[in-house]
């Protein structure tokens, strides 16, 4: 089928644009609370999901700035009531390099005694029950203008649409389960019933290319979920488990980073006697600032011609991919002195900041290089 081709090379597109070398150096958080607008997403007997979303993604923002705006970067894809396309939703998440997408949502069904949070994972998942809740909330598709040009064909209300989604899964998948249990865990500690981490196929989660998940509050069309989602102390306690998930998250993903390893055979370049490496050539333990130049899918070697040339190259991973950076200094004074000089040959080069080996965030650094 036709639309099936456009979206495999939609998809592939975007697997080839993954983070490349333009980064903010801190953990990026992209909370998109769902709907908006023309669009009021599933509507209970008092109020509109558009709006208890919204207000929920608006307590965790509060949070995330007012406990972690050094080494967080929070975006919305809105912070008012407006419509936004499912697609330029993704988009905002996929140009931010956002680490995490987290699209928050209220479920809605015609019997009135179901009640429970969910949180789901882009994936495909057979079960009828969550097809239907894809399909709800994807069908906001057919609100926007030719959204059959604009989705290659996407049918929201076909079930045959969803099969294309299974050879989608992507890398980001054990992360995004990983988020949503810390989201799911909590959400049951705030005594919310238990509807579990399950797959559902998103659109918006599949064109992500980051970990991502969308959570389903509760029931708008259950009298006693949708009176606790409008409440005060409902949504501060909605709102702090997706928080405290955050930082969980982020937390293991610090802890993952992996060392550094230095690629170069050679000598390193001496830069004003100011570079220190160990006898085996390994940096020496501390704070050290260097220039990332690239960011790989798989290793490179360290006479590799994308280097153009560059000796003193060091290697640390992230997020399965491989990052490779020029130089290791002291000072970050002297790394940006070396990125001007790079960004002759790497335009996109900039400065980072690794503690053992370890990147953490700039602010990090200078906070802790301080005498
Ligand atoms: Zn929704």
């Amino acid at each position: 089928m036709n639309f099936l081709h456009r979206l495999l090379v939609v998809s592939t597109a975007l697997l080839l644009s993954l983070p490349t070398m333009a980064e903010d150096d801190r953990f990026t958080v992209v909370l998109d609370p769902g709907h908006g607008g023309k669009d009021p997403g599933a509507l209970g007997k008092t109020s509109r999901e558009k709006n208890i979303v919204l207000s929920v993604a608006k307590k965790v923002g509060k949070r995330l700035q007012d406990n972690h705006s050094k080494d967080i970067r929070l975006i919305y894809t809105r912070d008012k009531d407006v419509f936004i396309e499912l697609e330029q939703r993704a988009k905002i998440a996929n140009n931010a390099h956002a680490d995490i997408f987290i699209s928050i949502h209220a479920d809605c069904v015609d019997n009135k005694k179901v009640h429970g949070a969910g949180t789901f994972t882009m994936g495909m998942n057979k079960e009828k029950s969550n097809l239907e809740v894809a399909k709800r909330e994807n069908s906001v598709m057919l609100l926007e203008d030719n959204y059959q040009q604009k989705y290659a064909g996407f049918d929201p209300s076909s079930v045959e649409s969803y099969i294309i989604f299974e050879l989608m899964q992507n890398v980001n998948m054990e992360n995004s389960i990983k988020l949503a249990k810390y989201i799911q865990n909590n959400l049951v500690a705030q005594k919310r019933t238990d509807r579990g981490v399950r797959q559902a196929p998103y659109w918006v989660l599949h064109r992500t290319s980051m970990p991502a998940v969308l959570i389903e509050l509760g029931f708008i069309s259950n009298l006693e979920e949708e009176k606790y989602m409008n409440s005060e102390k409902g949504q501060n306690e909605l709102a702090e488990s997706i928080y405290q998930a955050i930082c969980s998250y982020k937390k293991e993903h610090d802890k993952l980073r992996a060392s550094v390893k230095n690629l170069g055979s050679q000598p390193q370049v001496s830069q004003a006697g100011s570079e220190e490496v160990s006898e085996n050539g390994q940096p020496v333990s501390g704070i050290r600032y260097s220039v990332q130049i690239l960011t790989a899918r798989s290793e490179i070697k360290a006479n590799d011609r994308q280097f153009k040339g560059q000796r003193d190259v060091i290697c640390y991973k992230e997020k399965d991919l491989f990052k490779y950076c020029c130089g290791s200094y002291l000072t970050e004074k002297e790394a940006i002195a070396r990125k001007n000089e790079l960004k002759k040959s790497f335009p996109d080069a900039f400065v980072i900041a690794l503690k053992d080996g370890v990147r953490i965030p700039l602010t990090q650094a200078r906070a802790e290089s301080q005498p």
